[in-house]
């Protein structure tokens, strides 16, 4: 009988305390009886409240692949920054950082780990972030398999591979839902890619500056990978790509572990060629200041984070949407509720905080546009597909990971297909699978 939990993340885009993190107070079980604890990857709906674990006296193992360890530090250290800078007392302190990395267990794709006596780990890729992964627990001999998908892409991307279906047994699926909607299809990658190209196109043609509001973490990189490819092409004039925030830092942990990215970039860098190494792309530093940037012209940027809650994008997204000439290309995927949702929804008068905590009015003047299908989650489809490929109906079928409607659309269609056997969990339910 062991204890282990997958994922422990936060909402970092939400108003109030209770929303922000898990309900910690109803863990069935005391923390320091947890046996151990497995991270999908390192984005901080995942693992953000793993301080909080530890801050409550966990301390057994914490699992995941090698990338996630780096990703995963650099981006809770930027959460102890931001929070700090918004007058906000960090919930965590550094020194608890440390003490996770000393329970930190670095696990590689396909290799078999016993993290429980009766339970064995295999990680498996989700296709989502470099290094995420699927998370696969062996129960007892033979008793029992749980396939939890964290956040999963079952399509190739520049950057990765598809989701692994490599399980030799699956009894329970507990998957994502993120694109789980009715209308959540996206465009062929191509198609995405040249309308990206036409945007960055004609905003040049006007003299407009082009700003990016990107997670730091994959999507940034597979966009200036595409920027790139396409100034090398002549397919877009030779302009700065500024990257700036955490940017430069995550792309760095891309380049040192090329056995996690797709076939393509690995072979790329075994003939000695860099794809995350480009003479376009500037990382801002103190030399030049972002006003600078702004009040020049022709310059594509890119900045965190993606749904314009807080990071360096906003100093940015200030002067920008001021520009009649300029464009703001949003590439990510939109929480509803955000300053990026609002903005897609038709707002354009807004107040926003200066630096010295003031209000100040705003009116949107800058082209707004989305550029749907680089996410990295499947779409509704592929959600679907992988589904058909991985769940063997010998066991329940959890659907997590949603906006609820989002949820009950996929329970629907999945109840017509394989009976009863789905499900919606609501919060704080317990299911027994066995
Ligand atoms: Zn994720
Ligand atoms: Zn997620």
């Amino acid at each position: 009988e062991s204890n282990i939990l997958m994922d422990f993340g936060i909402n970092p885009a939400a108003n109030t305390f209770s929303d922000t993190f898990p309900r910690i107070d109803r863990i069935p079980i005391p923390v320091e009886n947890i046996d151990a604890i497995v991270i999908s990857h390192a984005h901080l709906d995942h693992m953000g409240g793993l301080p909080l674990l530890f801050k409550y006296g966990y301390r057994g193992p914490v699992y995941m692949t090698e990338p996630t360890v780096y990703l995963m530090f650099l981006l809770l250290n930027d959460l102890y920054d931001v929070l700090q800078k918004n007058g906000v007392t960090p919930f965590f302190e550094l020194k608890d950082l440390r003490t996770i990395l000393q329970h930190t267990i670095p696990v590689k794709f396909g290799v078999v780990v016993d993290i429980a006596p009766d339970i064995k780990l295999t990680f498996r890729n989700a296709g989502h972030i470099l290094g995420s992964a699927i998370i696969h627990l062996h129960i007892g001999e033979g008793l029992h398999n749980i396939v939890f998908t964290g956040d999963l892409k079952y399509d190739r991307s520049i950057l990765l591979e598809h989701a692994s279906t490599m399980f030799p047994r699956v009894e329970t699926l507990i998957t994502e839902c993120t694109y789980g909607g009715q209308n959540d299809v996206m465009s062929p990658r191509e198609e995405v890619e040249n309308k990206l190209i036409s945007l960055v196109n004609s905003t040049l043609e006007k003299n407009g500056n082009i700003l990016i509001p990107t997670l730091a973490v994959g999507r940034a990189q597979e966009i200036m990978i595409i920027l790139d490819n396409a100034i090398r092409n002549k397919k877009i004039p030779e302009v700065p790509i500024y990257v700036d925030g955490m940017i430069s830092e995550v792309t760095a942990i891309h380049a040192s572990f090329s056995n996690y990215l797709s076939k393509e970039l690995r072979n790329a860098m075994a003939n000695g060629f860099n794809p995350f190494k480009s003479e376009y792309v500037i990382p801002v530093k103190s030399s030049i200041s972002k006003e600078e940037i702004a009040e020049s012209r022709r310059n594509i940027i890119l900045s965190p984070s993606g749904m314009l809650e807080g990071g360096p994008v906003l100093e940015y997204f200030k002067m920008i949407a001021q520009q009649e000439e300029s464009i703001v290309i949003f590439v990510n995927y939109q929480i509803e509720g955000t300053l990026g949702s609002r903005i897609l929804n038709g707002l354009r008068e807004l107040t926003l905080q200066n630096s010295s905590g003031k209000v100040e009015a705003l009116t949107i003047r800058s082209a707004i546009e989305k550029v749907d299908g680089f996410s990295g989650h499947s779409d509704r489809n592929q959600l679907l597909n992988y589904i058909r490929h991985v769940y063997t109906k010998k066991g329940p079928l959890f659907l997590v990971h949603g906006e609820a409607k989002k949820i009950q659309n996929m329970k629907k269609i999945l109840n017509r297909i394989y009976g009863e056997y789905v499900y919606s969990p609501r919060l704080l339910e317990t299911y027994r699978a066995l």
